[in-house]
């Protein structure tokens, strides 16, 4: 969450800045903010409340504007949306100016300890008081102010402070230089010709240049235009390891579609593609992983898998549980980050962990990846965002190659969650039971999936008609069976997320124990239906919700159901089922997105969301 970007170089940086913003707002839009250098050596600090839009509104690119400044979009934690709490965040002594992503948690005593000596704040935010920390720890420092007393004060106002922090700093004294830090928070060094970026994701240094370097907890970056050097906060030198980044800017870009959350819908043909390149086998009936760093007795000495993640990513891994247990026989648990991070989780001794995370960024499921790495497990990742902090201290992985997905309500990183989740199970069932036809059938269906969701992709004009018809109702209910389940979570979540109508997914059976309840002419039903041995099953719960007045969307994949048992009918192609789950989330989606067009919500930013959790 809060996007930081900074610059230092021979160009104008308010405009490189506002660029950086506007690619970052996914991380955060309550307000945004940034200082930039003038050429008469003065810092100007424009702040706004709202959208990064309203920041650039009143930006003039100006010509006595420098090449140095530092920016910020919030995804408030501590402070209500207000200019006042708007980064950056400046020292009472006007000295440091700061931008922080992240949550001090000692604030309120670091605060009462320099009011005590007399410093002033002015905000309500946790980050203001490393602005003053640092600027007091600096004036402590007799003599000039110098890179090296600005580096110092840094260091010990950072050894002071608990909590999270990715921090771009400038200084007041110091008109060529910056600085950044990192502790559970991302921040990254991009390394251009005659300037140097600060960003929390590569999608706001992309324009500018593809060497980055992904910088780890605990180290502090020095910037000139043409220099760096790289740090820990015990002073030890880092040698850095400078990195491509491999996909273009207009990857990043809407393309002509009028949001990144459709754009991404339709990205899912060649995402799903991209998950799967080089790791099919058709000749053994078996896929294939480069980095899981597992050689093929560990993966048969595992007796457990624990699957970890938040949100959406969580979905996918529940999905995961029920085609590894069935393709691989082994037991797998589906644990929330933020629960198993804290809650001492019994496992067995050849346990695997999987962590899931698009961004790779995520701080509950960083740190559940740490905790089960203290106690000894392997852990493997899945994850999108290359080079992201999860995937570079994870003992292996598997990266999705989806590109970059802008919209806050993921779609196409989740449908490619499912589909390496599904080669997975795969992967394992052959090392297992999993016989060699059957092996043969799944990656056949695998390698044919990007088609049959292109053929899914056409049902939007209808699903369109659909969602004007249901768009006002204020409660529904998502329903499925086994794997489809899930699914119903995800596709209740997806609703929520981005219409704000409430909306609640079940097993559908468990319906009968509760939910029925909520069922009458106001509370319609979308019940997953897959042509499998749940279908009658699932048939008699639409007659369950029928015969209470209730309206029922299907999503199905057979032909025989009668359109009159719904009162809509959406039907998707077949397929396996391991790769089914797919199918059934495309109209999910489009439904979703046209309720939300139709109410008129801002779809890629919904309100109070941010992409990318970076806090806890
Ligand atoms: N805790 C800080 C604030 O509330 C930073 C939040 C963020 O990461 O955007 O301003």
């Amino acid at each position: 969450m809060c996007g930081i970007v900074g610059y230092i170089g021979n160009d104008n940086a308010a405009p490189i800045l506002l660029n950086g913003l506007k690619r970052l707002e996914y991380r955060g839009y309550d307000s945004a903010g940034m200082a930039v250098w003038q050429k008469d050596r003065t810092i100007k600090l424009i702040k706004r409340t709202g959208k990064v839009s309203n920041l650039a509104a009143c930006i003039s690119i100006d010509k006595e504007d420098a090449g140095v400044g530092i920016s910020h979009t919030r995804w408030a934690t501590h402070g209500g949306v207000t200019e006042a709490n708007t980064h950056p965040h400046v020292s009472w002594d006007q000295q440091i100016h700061l931008v922080h992503n992240g949550v001090i948690e000692n604030y309120q005593t670091l605060k009462n300890s320099l009011e005590s000596k007399g410093v002033t704040f002015y905000s309500e935010t946790d980050s203001e008081i490393l602005a003053n920390l640092i600027a007091y720890n600096l004036q402590q420092l007799d003599g000039e102010i110098t890179t090296k007393t600005v580096y110092k004060a840094i260091l010990t106002s950072l050894t002071n402070v608990e909590g999270t922090y990715g921090l771009a700093i400038m200084c007041a004294s110091l008109p060529g230089t910056l600085f950044g830090a990192r502790k559970g928070s991302p921040l990254i060094l991009g390394v251009g010709k005659n300037e140097m970026m600060l960003a929390s994701d590569a999608s706001a240094i992309r324009a500018r240049t593809n060497e980055v370097v992904y910088l780890d907890d605990n180290q502090i970056v020095t910037l000139t235009e043409d220099n760096f050097s790289i740090t820990t906060i015990e002073e030890a030198e880092v040698v850095p390891e400078i990195s491509t980044i491999s996909w273009k800017d207009e990857d990043a870009e809407l393309q002509g579609f009028e949001h990144f959350m459709l754009k991404e819908i339709y990205d899912q043909p060649a995402a799903l593609e991209n998950a799967f390149r080089g790791r099919l086998d058709m000749g053994e009936g078996i896929s294939k992983f480069g980095g899981l760093n597992l050689s093929r007795q560990d993966i048969r000495r595992i007796d457990r898998i624990t699957i970890v993640a938040c949100g959406t990513a969580w979905h996918a891994g529940l999905v995961g549980e029920y085609l590894i247990e069935k393709y691989s026989r082994i037991p797998v648990e589906v644990e929330y980050a933020s629960e198993f991070r804290y809650r001492n989780t019994p496992m067995d001794k050849n346990t695997l962990v999987i962590v899931i995370s698009q961004s790779g960024e995520t701080i509950d499921t960083l740190e559940a990846q740490r905790e089960a790495q203290r106690k000894g497990y392997h852990v493997i990742g899945i994850v999108n965002n290359v080079g992201s902090t999860i995937a570079r201290e994870n003992d292996g992985g598997i990266y999705q190659h989806s590109g970059p997905e802008i919209g806050v309500a993921s779609t196409k990183a989740f449908t490619s969650q499912l589909l390496i989740l599904a080669m997975l199970s795969i992967y394992l069932g052959r090392t297992r039971d999993l016989s060699y036809t059957d092996g043969c059938q799944a990656i056949k269906a695998v390698m044919e999936l990007p088609n049959l969701v292109k053929q899914t992709l056409q049902l939007a004009d209808s699903i369109k008609g659909i969602a004007k018809k249901f768009a006002h109702y204020d409660d529904f209910l998502f329903l499925g069976r086994l794997e489809m389940f899930p699914i119903a979570l995800e596709g209740a979540l997806k609703l929520k997320e981005i219409s704000y109508i409430h909306a609640e997914g079940y097993p559908a059976a468990e319906m009968k124990h509760g939910p029925i309840a909520l069922i009458s002419e106001k509370c319609p039903s979308i019940v997953i239906v897959p042509d499998d041995e749940t279908l009658k099953k699932n048939l008699s719960s639409v007659q369950e919700v029928r015969a209470r007045n209730g309206k029922v969307i299907i999503i199905t994949d057979s032909n025989e159901i009668p359109s009159s048992l719904a009162d809509e009918l959406i039907i998707v192609p077949k397929a396996h089922d391991c790769v089914r789950p797919v199918l059934m989330t495309i109209p999910l989606q489009l439904l979703s997105y046209y309720i939300a067009l139709e109410l008129g919500r801002d779809v890629d930013k919904p309100r109070n969301l941010a992409k990318s959790v970076t806090v806890e």
